[in-house]
């Protein structure tokens, strides 16, 4: 059976949990006024909080665009190819694209909705259904259904708070339409995930990032490219490392690809993004222990000299299989700043093998955790799902019936452990994922690699956001385990210290 586009976020999941579909026709209109409509800022809040909405598959049925036809500011539409000089076109234009037809967009004055998205600091519109005021700022973020955004006038040029704004925007329409209660006010300030706070003349200058590794240019790596893509007063050079393709599944989430785009490669579609931005992106159509033997590897010449001495410095990992995971952690970076997701919740983390925090490998042993989470996910599907999946793994009634009762008992080394390996990454079908949580990953990852490299290590490694309610954000850090098999031995301490000096 062909998968559906918006198959990732249709699909049921123990971990995230949604109420029923309100009535049809389920209409969401975005709208801004004349002051807005001139403004960065919201050009970027709104093409991103389009671009989101117009891929919710079988949730969303129609996006009407309601704003002033103003000229479209440099960095706010990052993916080139979009039609139209105004910002009202920009906007029909990308909703079309990444839509493919699935969903219906017009251009409606006064229109009725379900939900109404605003972005700008007079005062909403009139509107029948829920109104979500949505806002961002340099690094700040500001979404709610109470209140207009503080009136403060947008002067920054980065994209991560209006993108954050728009993520935020996008999970009320999402949660809204599901049934779910998303009303209150959420405000964030990402560039305090960082220690120390920056000065006011640091947060007025530019913002140059020595050349990293982007590994994974899936949902959360592209999100990445395009909040960096979008800020136009951020200097980066990235190497992009991803061997795959797009497929259908991929088209509610992937901010590098529009609906057309199947059957691209991911590496390519980056490189396309970045193209006129001021992120310098050399595209690896490989996996990362490829590009590392590859006389023909694309990379910025600065990087030549490092990694002939074996010193990949910054690394970013968007990838989601923990033998990849373990791949960079391998490397021995100096840095590594992850983005991910899990459900509802986007995460991004700081790794290294010094200082108070884990490296990328101490929780994600190759097996022991992939089993665990798997049979854990099995565990809380019904009998007659549980069965399905294990028949279309390949198992047989034998192997199903032990796998059943390992699940069950959870004893080590019985034949029901052994099947469920043997069935291993045919059995772990694919996760639930949305857009915004993507993207909202990506931001978090922009912020983090920024803060970073301004400030230090920051204070708390792991730093999250639910969306749940009005949204919220939590921080902590874990310990490095001793038993680690990649930081944990001395000699593997030695050498990083040799590499890097002994500091993190
Ligand atoms: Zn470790």
């Amino acid at each position: 059976m062909a998968l559906s586009s918006g198959d990732r976020h249709l699909r049921t999941d123990s971990r995230v949990r949604l109420g029923a579909l309100r009535p049809s026709p389920r209409r969401v209109v975005v709208a801004t006024d004349a002051a807005g409509s001139r403004t960065f800022a919201a050009q970027a809040v709104l093409a991103l909080a389009v671009d989101l909405v117009a891929r919710m598959f079988g949730v969303v049925e129609a996006v009407s665009i309601d704003v002033p036809s103003a000229p479209v500011i440099p960095g706010a539409f990052p993916r080139p190819g979009a039609s139209g000089t105004g910002l009202d076109e920009r906007l029909l234009d990308v909703a079309r694209r990444v839509s493919g037809g699935e969903i219906e967009v017009v251009a409606d004055r006064a229109a009725a909705g379900d939900i109404l998205v605003w972005s700008g600091h007079g005062p909403a519109p009139r509107h029948e259904g829920l109104v979500v005021r949505a806002h961002g700022d340099g690094f700040a973020a500001f979404c709610s259904t109470e209140r207009a955004a503080p009136a403060v006038a947008p002067r920054r040029l980065e994209a991560l708070g209006p993108h954050l704004a728009a993520c935020l925007a996008a999970d009320r329409v999402f949660r809204h339409l599901r049934s779910l209660d998303v009303t209150g006010t959420f405000e964030v300030d990402l560039s305090t995930l960082g220690a120390p706070a920056w000065s006011s003349a640091e947060r007025s200058q530019d913002l140059v990032v020595p050349p990293a590794y982007l590994v994974g240019l899936g949902a959360v790596g592209g999100a990445y490219l395009y909040t960096a893509a979008a800020s136009r007063n951020l200097n980066a050079a990235l190497v992009g490392i991803d061997p795959d393709i797009v497929d259908p599944t991929s088209r509610n989430r992937l901010l590098t690809a529009e609906h057309a785009d199947v059957g691209a490669r991911k590496a390519d579609l980056g490189a396309r993004l970045a193209a006129g931005s001021g992120v310098a992106f050399h595209p690896n159509r490989a996996y990362l222990a490829e590009y590392l033997v590859e006389a023909g590897r694309s990379l910025p010449a600065a990087l030549l000299a490092t990694e002939s001495l074996f010193r990949y410095e910054y690394v970013l990992s968007c990838v989601d299989r923990n033998t990849s995971r373990r791949d960079i952690a391998a490397l021995q970076p100096r840095h590594v700043v992850s983005g991910s997701t899990d459900g509802l919740r986007a995460e991004s983390t700081y790794y290294s093998h010094a200082g108070a925090c884990e490296c990328l490998a101490c929780n994600h042993p190759v097996l022991e955790a992939d089993m665990r989470d798997m049979a854990d996910e099995l565990a809380s599907l019904g009998a007659p799902e549980r069965a399905e999946r294990l028949r279309l793994a390949g198992a047989s009634p034998e192997a199903a019936a032990a796998i059943e009762d390992f699940l069950e008992h959870r004893r080590c080394g019985s034949v029901g452990e052994t099947e469920l390996r043997r069935l291993g990454a045919a059995i772990d079908g694919p996760e639930w994922s949305v857009g915004f949580v993507s993207a909202a990953a990506g931001v978090l990852l922009a912020a983090r690699h920024i803060t970073l490299v301004r400030s230090g290590p920051p204070a708390a490694a792991e730093f999250r956001l639910y969306f749940t309610g009005a949204g919220s954000v939590s921080s902590s850090t874990a310990q490095r385990k001793p038993t680690c098999d990649v930081c944990g031995p001395a000699d593997a301490q030695a050498r990083f210290a040799r590499r890097w000096g002994g500091s993190g």
